[in-house]
């Protein structure tokens, strides 16, 4: 199995380790060219959801991935990365990959005191660590729209078929559950 990992900002580094603890083979994805690999999955990690969204157009990715994630390639986005894969994003109009049908509120906890950590339940996993960085969380999910956990009342992890998000970081914990899930659930269950 190989995942790629889009390596143009944020916070990828980590998501890699967390891969390679659970025996999975990792690539950067940092131009064009890196998309002829086979690629089993792709990870969109956090970081600053604006300059990825930018990056990916201006190095001519976006196109090329949105149709490998409509075509029903497993897709792993965490914070920044749930907010380019959010169908909409509250307060504006343009969406980036719009592939899972929710609403996504951006820096939802205030941008500077909106860091915390905390634990609560994964559906299908348990009690899992939770990182938020300036998080954002879910406003609403359609019904289509498996919601995965719940933090004083907001969303904060979400599944529609082959696309995972989170609103926290589990790649910024030592706890790898979320990633298993992701390719144990989504990645070996296609
Ligand atoms: N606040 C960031 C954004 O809007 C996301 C923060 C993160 O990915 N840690 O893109």
């Amino acid at each position: 199995m190989k995942i790629g990992v889009l390596a143009l900002q944020g916070g990828f580094v980590e998501h890699i380790s967390h891969l390679q603890s659970l025996q999975v083979d990792t690539f950067e994805i940092r131009k064009k060219t890196d998309l002829d690999r086979e690629m089993d999955g792709l990870v969109i990690p956090g970081g600053e959801s604006t300059t990825i969204g930018k990056l990916l157009k201006e190095l001519d990715l976006y196109d090329d991935l949105k149709a490998k994630i409509n075509q029903g390639m497993p897709v792993f986005g965490t914070c920044a990365g749930m907010i380019l894969l959010a169908k909409q994003i509250e307060g504006k109009s343009n969406a980036s990959f719009g592939a899972i049908d929710i609403v996504v509120k951006r820096n939802a906890y205030g941008r500077q005191l909106g860091s915390f950590f905390t634990e609560a339940e994964f559906k299908g996993i348990g009690k899992i660590p939770m990182t938020f960085i300036r998080a954002p969380y879910i406003e609403t999910a359609e019904k289509n729209v498996d919601i995965l956990s719940v933090v004083d009342n907001h969303i904060v992890a979400a599944r529609e078929k082959n696309v995972l998000v989170t609103s926290f970081h589990p790649e910024l914990t030592s706890d790898n559950r979320v990633h298993q899930y992701f390719i144990e659930r989504i990645i070996l269950k296609r």
